[in-house]
């Protein structure tokens, strides 16, 4: 059981006031809070060791470049990748899926299919749309049912030897839907197609096991774990990583240059030009740690609490409707009222002090399955409570009231 006060005490954002009300944060789908450990570091980073990293000799350069590395360690053990050099830092999931859809580029043909979940973030939908434009390969969507899960004996059937790669979130930003990811990959394998998970909602739940699931990209942002803005992750498969060509040039990637021909470094360097978030890097290393700290199991307990108790309780007001009703589904809870728009809630709601997310989620595609204009999303984290969800509730009656 985890001591709620005291992991909220760690956190100091949690004890401020917003509007005059104590903050209650439901926003942690969008970007989790940030514990003093890991605010610490950033500053212990730029006090003690601050030096640019893989090239100098001088004893600073030493420590930064040894703290970077280590974090990337501390990263392979935490998703257990085979390799330290199969983990690549990135600015977030953003860019990790752009890496591998410009490698792409090099690889598809006329023909060739591309196969994208109806469930997907903007961000996991749009490279791949421009990589088709880009090669002429044809992107097909999985579709999804009323409670928002994939169809399996759809996805089943979309499969082919024209598949070349398979793109899907492991779990839904919008719905929280976990999606049976072990599945997907053993069947992407079977037509010879490679398969990308986007872990950018995953995370912050669980601990995924790269080689037990045996994926061949898997990305995330490290913003949603309890680290700094501006990184991520991305695994990729060192036989993948070898085929793909390198998404940016500049320093740091390279063996060779003369103006002749230039040679590239090895992995991970390939994939890493230029300066990178040095300082941002060694805290994704903290923040992995504090969340290791608090434990998975804890973690998943919490939240699973939250999810019922909210969706019970939410359920009790008139009118309310919650959107993504799988079983296996992660703390967030999408919901509407009937006849009042979701930004008007979102609105009110904040004078209260409650921080949710109301829109589309950067998922377009699945409002206009759903046929509405958004939703307002609570998603919530282990430093959450049910107090704050009675509080939840209490603000979305007033706003109902208010707005009748
Ligand atoms: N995919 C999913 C499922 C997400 O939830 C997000 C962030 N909302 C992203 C991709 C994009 O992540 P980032 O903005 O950190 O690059």
């Amino acid at each position: 059981m985890l001591d709620i006060q005291k992991i909220r005490s760690d956190f100091p954002i949690l004890s401020q006031k917003v509007n005059g009300k104590p903050l209650v944060y439901f926003d942690n789908g969008a970007t989790s809070q940030k514990p003093q450990v890991v605010i610490d570091a950033i500053a212990t980073y730029y006090q003690e060791i601050n030096a640019n990293i893989h090239r100098g000799v001088h004893t600073l350069s030493q420590l930064a470049t040894d703290a970077y590395e280590e974090s990337r360690a501390k990263v392979q053990a935490h998703i257990n990748a085979k390799h330290s050099h199969e983990v690549l830092f990135t600015s977030g999931t953003t860019f990790g899926i752009n890496l591998v859809t410009n490698g792409f580029a090099a690889i598809l043909k006329p023909g060739d299919e591309v196969l994208v979940s109806a469930l997907e973030h903007h961000s996991n939908i749009v490279p791949w749309q421009m990589l088709c434009e880009k090669t002429g390969a044809t992107l097909k969507v999985i579709p999804m049912n009323q409670e928002g899960e994939l169809i399996m004996s759809e996805y089943d059937a979309l499969l082919s030897d024209k598949t070349k790669i398979v793109t899907v979130n492991h779990i839904s930003n919008a719905l929280g839907t976990i999606n049976p990811i072990a599945y997907m990959i053993e069947k992407a394998h079977a037509v010879g197609a490679a398969i990308l998970i986007d872990g950018a909602q995953a995370v912050p739940h669980l601990k995924p096991d790269v080689q037990a699931l045996d994926c061949d990209f898997y990305v995330f942002s490290g913003h949603k774990i309890c680290g700094p803005t501006g990184t991520g992750i991305l695994y990729g498969k060192e036989e993948w990583l070898n085929k793909l060509p390198p998404y940016q040039g500049g320093g740091e990637m390279i063996k060779e240059v003369s103006f002749e021909k230039t040679t590239y470094a090895e992995l991970p360097h390939k994939f890493e030009a230029g300066t990178p978030n040095i300082a941002g890097g060694i805290v994704l290393g903290t923040a992995i740690d504090y969340m290791n700290e608090v434990g998975f199991e804890n973690i998943q307990q919490q939240e699973l609490e939250l999810l019922a108790y909210g969706t019970e309780k939410l359920l009790e007001i008139e009118g309310l409707r919650i959107f993504g009703t799988s079983k296996n589904k992660t703390s967030v809870i999408s919901f509407n009222i009937e006849g009042i728009h979701p930004y008007d809630i979102g609105t009110i709601i904040d004078k209260l002090g409650i921080a949710v997310r109301t829109g589309h989620h950067c998922a377009q595609p699945i409002m206009s399955f759903y046929d509405i204009p958004g939703t307002i999303r609570a998603s919530f984290a282990f430093y959450n409570t049910k107090e704050e969800i009675d509080s939840l509730v209490t603000a979305v009656k007033k706003a109902q009231m208010m707005l009748s």
